[in-house]
């Protein structure tokens, strides 16, 4: 259980880690709350040459307001954002994710740069980034580029992201109808199946996003959930209908935390608890 040997830099400007990056290409692994890529070098499953620390560079934290946009920076972490007023206001579902994952250690040290990054399938942020309708900046030596959650989260534990790239920023659409429930497992609190859901629109919906993080290799959002929602008020009848199109016949993931069937069932009952929780 100890890593491989490796050099560390802790640089103090962004432009000074892209140059890092650029100059070692896949030598190079950026080190944010650590949480998740620590324990892969432990286990050798990952052996960077160079770590370069994130947590002194000035911008990459912080939560601000900007039209209809909530933006993030990538180091900011899980309590940091479950605890903002500014995301419990305009976007409850990503506090309410946010203050779902693993433990207060966890939630000091984790990032939601660094969860994004790492695109677990049992993660919780990929739900609500669907739902919420994020979009991911990315930075280089070379440019910028904007990417929206769906090409951003490739497959299970990859993204769009290259080597030498950093997520700076992440933006959602502000969205004061939305929540989160998940099925954690009990002992690393991860998401055996979570979702995710946003609607638009005061009384009838004129847009719904369902998310759903665990339950696949991948997360996803149910095109099938969306459009039972929209264009009708939330009632029993709409919830029920979205609900049981949430799991759009997906390939589920079958574990030993649980089965596909289970999973699906997971999958409408948490669709039904999320809009419940809006509805109030
Ligand atoms: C005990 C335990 C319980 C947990 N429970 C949950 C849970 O319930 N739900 C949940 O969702 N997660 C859970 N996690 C994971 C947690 O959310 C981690 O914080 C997260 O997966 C990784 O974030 P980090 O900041 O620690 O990233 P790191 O471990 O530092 O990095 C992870 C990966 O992302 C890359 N990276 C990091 N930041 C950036 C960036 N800004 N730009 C580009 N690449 C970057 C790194 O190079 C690395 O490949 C748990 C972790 C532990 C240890």
């Amino acid at each position: 259980m100890i890593p491989a040997e490796f050099d560390y830099v802790e640089p103090s400007t962004l432009e000074e880690a892209l140059q890092i990056l650029a100059a070692r290409g896949e030598d190079a692994k950026v080190l944010a709350g650590g949480h998740s890529l620590v324990p892969l070098m432990k286990l050798r499953l990952a052996q960077p040459g160079v770590l370069v620390y994130l947590g002194r560079i000035p911008g990459l934290k912080g939560i601000s307001l900007d039209g209809q946009r909530l933006r993030i920076g990538g180091m900011t972490t899980h309590a940091e954002v479950a605890a903002s007023p500014l995301v419990r206001q305009h976007a409850p579902a990503l506090a309410q994710a946010a203050h779902e994952i693993g433990d207060r250690q966890v939630r000091a040290r984790g990032t939601i740069g660094g969860s994004l990054a790492h695109n677990d399938p049992a993660a919780d942020l990929p739900a609500v980034m669907l739902a919420l309708d994020a979009e991911m900046k990315l930075r280089s030596a070379s440019g910028e580029r904007t990417l929206k959650a769906e090409p951003f989260l490739v497959g299970m534990l990859e993204t769009a992201l290259r080597p030498d790239e950093i997520l700076t920023e992440v933006s959602v659409a502000v969205s004061p109808r939305s929540a989160y429930v998940k099925f954690p497992n009990p002992a690393s609190h991860y998401a055996i199946t979570g979702v995710g859901v946003a609607l638009q629109g005061n009384g009838t919906v004129t847009a719904a996003r369902v998310g759903v993080t665990g339950a696949a290799p991948l997360a996803y959002r149910s095109a099938g959930a969306g459009a039972a929602l929209t264009g009708r008020s939330l009632s029993a009848e709409s919830i029920s209908a979205a609900a049981n199109a949430a799991y759009d016949g997906r390939e589920l993931l079958s574990d030993i935390f649980a089965s596909a069937e289970y999973r699906s069932m997971l999958v409408r009952v948490l669709t039904k608890r999320a809009l419940e929780k809006i509805s109030g």
